[in-house]
């Protein structure tokens, strides 16, 4: 299947990775949380790295398995592991690869939630640097001796910044640093994180890659790009076979054991069916966002549109290079001066209000006052966060019927 085009391998991949013994297409969904072993030896062998074989559905279970193994094939990865959430995936991950007084050098424009760990790895003892991800020499200027780790989303949200991944790779690989990459806003499809020789990509599953809203997930896949022999945190323990997994393993006992925030298999199967049609629905939202981003932008009751696929977006090219022609599902919008936010969102009628993204269906969401609420008026400002901000994440819906709802919303205000 390594030449066939994405979608044709995704939906043969239970077949051709997983091989389910019974000949189903889909793998089984395996719920057992204990796993006997006939000869004792082999379970010691499991325990102590020299067998691979599931011991306790905390750690790893066959349904797990098995969507990791299909998220890491279609990026191209060496290996994935699951999480609950995806917040579980970027804790887990620092958590099990950092230390005590490590620096690391992190976007200044997160998500809120990321944002709010960021604060905590602060309050633990580990230095963090924000900086401007969409300027490489920010970036470059804040490495210290000790960073350990650049961390960055590909897309921004709310204001859509589009960081310059290809210089930061660059460096990052100039000077032995991992550099992880969110890549929640675009997903394997429209985004080749070797290419920007990124290290390791984290994600939520709950946001495109399940795309239906009806189950929670995160993931990391190791993309190979790093040499784990030389990274100073890998424990003596897993300094064992090849030197490539040594962080996938690290995160793996570290982070998923200690921490234990394990994907349910029932989530884990669920989410591989969404999976299955990520590239339609990618298609779908970014060509819908585009299309109403467009009708947007000039409109008398719209102050501002964050959106890189316009032209004007100070990202455009960059973005244009990054994503395959794709500019993502979400932006954002500034309402013009006596348009109110909340009198505008409670006329959209299709449009529903509520936080999350990456849905099929279109989400708006007033931000200031909601998921960065906690941030407090300064970190917006610098975030470029306002007052009038509702950020859209456009579903796969006939976008004639959005732009149609959009209308009546601003004609029912005049
Ligand atoms: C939603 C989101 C997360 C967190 O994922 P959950 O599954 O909600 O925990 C992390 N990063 C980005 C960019 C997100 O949009």
């Amino acid at each position: 299947m390594k030449n066939k085009g994405f979608t044709t391998r995704l939906v043969h991949s239970d077949r051709t990775l997983n091989k389910p013994v019974d000949g189903s297409v889909h793998s089984p969904t395996s719920n057992s949380v204990l796993f006997e072993y006939q000869d004792v030896n082999d379970l010691v062998d499991v325990f102590q790295g020299r067998k691979v074989g599931h011991v306790y559905s905390r750690s790893s279970s066959s349904s797990n398995t098995a969507l990791q193994n299909q998220l890491s094939d279609i990026e191209g990865g060496i290996g994935a592991i699951t999480f609950s959430t995806g917040m579980a995936a970027i804790s887990s991950a620092l958590f099990a690869l950092l230390k005590q007084n490590d620096h690391i050098v992190v976007s200044r424009y997160l998500f809120g939630n990321t944002r709010s760990f960021m604060d905590t790895l602060c309050n633990l003892g580990i230095d963090v640097s924000f900086v401007d991800v969409t300027n490489v020499n920010d970036v470059a200027q804040a490495l210290k001796p000790n960073t350990r780790v650049v961390f960055s989303e590909t897309i921004a949200n709310p204001v859509t910044q589009v960081a310059d991944l290809e210089a930061i790779g660059n460096l990052c690989a100039e000077k032995n640093v991992i550099f992880m990459v969110d890549s929640t806003m675009t997903p394997g499809y429209v985004f080749d994180a070797k290419r920007v020789q990124a290290s390791m990509t984290v994600c939520s599953l709950t946001k495109y890659i399940a795309g239906h809203g009806s189950v929670l997930g995160g993931a990391l896949i190791d993309t190979g790009c790093y040499d784990w022999s030389s990274y100073p945190n890998i424990f003596e323990l897993y300094k064992t076979g090849d030197s490539s997994q040594w962080g996938l393993t690290q995160v793996r006992k570290k982070g998923l054991r200690d921490l234990g925030a394990t994907l349910a298999p029932d989530a884990a199967s669920e989410i591989a069916i969404g999976l299955e049609t990520l590239a339609l629905r990618m298609d779908r939202c970014c060509q819908n966002a585009l299309r109403l981003a467009t009708y947007l932008h000039g409109h008398d009751k719209v102050e501002n549109v964050y959106y890189p696929g316009l032209a004007d977006h100070p990202q455009h090219f960059i973005a244009r290079e990054l994503f395959n022609g794709n500019y993502g599902g979400i932006f954002s919008l500034d309402l013009a001066d006596g348009v109110d936010v909340h009198a505008f969102l409670n006329q959209l009628k299709t449009v529903i209000t509520a936080t999350h993204l990456g849905d099929t269906r279109t989400l708006g969401l007033p931000v200031a006052s909601t998921i960065f609420y906690e941030s407090g008026a300064q970190q917006r400002a610098e975030m470029g966060i306002g007052d009038k901000m509702i950020r859209f994440s456009v579903g796969i819906e006939d976008i004639d019927d959005i732009v149609a709802d959009f209308e009546q919303a601003f004609q029912s205000l005049k």
